[in-house]
């Protein structure tokens, strides 16, 4: 970053791609989701001294096509991701224990999600991706 980010936090948020930092900057993410990574940011820092990594946050029409194109459910009836319209955020989830992992999805998922129906933090692979934090509000 060039010093001119407004939100990123040195040391505790990384980004997967220069592509994923810009995002970072971007008024279109929600408060809460803002808050929310970087609650966990900080609890990732304060007990693993592990940064927080950011794989993924705003996805096209194409990409989302890409990923579930293979998924029979998807072409037969598609879905919008939160991706789709900034209100989620995938965390690299390779860096952590398993204890880790499961300690943050209790931090993540002390926040409710809208009226509760769904979690705000989901440890999951979709299409070709590896396991991941997927962070929504
Ligand atoms: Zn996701």
């Amino acid at each position: 970053m060039n010093g001119k980010s407004k939100h990123h936090i040195p040391h505790i948020l990384k980004f997967k791609t220069d592509r994923i930092a810009k995002e970072w900057e971007s008024e279109k993410i929600p408060q809460k989701l803002r808050d929310t990574v970087i609650l966990g940011a900080f609890y990732s820092f304060t007990y693993f001294k592990k940064p927080l990594v950011l794989t993924g946050i705003y996805r096209t029409p194409q990409e989302q096509y890409d990923i579930y194109k293979d998924n029979p459910a998807f072409i037969e009836s598609p879905w919008k991701s939160n991706h789709q319209v900034w209100r989620a955020i995938d965390l690299r989830s390779r860096i952590y224990t398993p204890d880790e992992i499961r300690r943050l999805m209790e931090v993540f998922n002390s926040i409710p999600y809208r009226d509760g129906k769904k979690k705000t933090a989901v440890y999951h692979k979709v299409g070709d991706n590896s396991f991941h934090f997927h962070i929504q509000v």
